[in-house]
């Protein structure tokens, strides 16, 4: 027998700019810098959604949440998660566990993961055990290696119960 259970997967890339507030997992980073964005620009979220909604075969986060759509402007991206959680469990899939990492050269994201973890997991109705959060850097090299952009990837495993 063949479990019903499916597999997704999301990325996300943002550009890094002064004057705008630095919001992972839903976390404010202190920063001298920010992600642009016509949400809040939680990058890390935007991954799990994208991630969530693959797995259920839902199309992605710009075709749910438009960025010209003004309803949508600087919003908490956490709701946006909500909302994509809620149509993958509207297909009667839940989460199994969700892996991601972010990439940014500065300032250091492990003192903030403990915090994202329990965010996400609090959104997600899973223990926090069922939410893994990496950080790595761009080692000088690329857009995320000068400081120029964020980038998250995340992995997703859904079941149908
Ligand atoms: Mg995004």
């Amino acid at each position: 027998m063949i479990p019903n259970i499916r597999t997704g997967f999301g990325v996300d890339i943002h550009q890094l700019v002064s004057g705008r507030d630095l919001i992972i997992g839903g976390v404010h980073i202190p920063s001298d810098h920010g992600a642009l964005g016509h949400s809040d620009a939680d990058v890390l979220l935007h991954s799990i959604c994208d991630a969530l909604l693959g797995a259920a075969n839902l199309r992605d986060i710009g075709y749910h949440f438009s960025d010209t759509d003004p309803q949508f402007k600087g919003i908490d991206s956490k709701l946006l998660l909500k909302e994509s959680y809620r149509l993958v469990k509207e297909k009667g899939y839940q989460l199994v566990n969700l892996d991601s990492t972010v990439l940014l050269e500065r300032p250091k994201l492990n003192p903030h993961i403990p915090l994202m973890r329990a965010n996400i997991a609090e959104i997600l109705e899973v223990d926090q055990d069922a939410i893994s959060i990496k950080a790595t850097r761009g080692e000088k090299m690329g857009y995320v290696g000068n400081g120029e952009g964020i980038q998250a990837y995340a992995s997703v495993l859904i079941f149908k119960a």
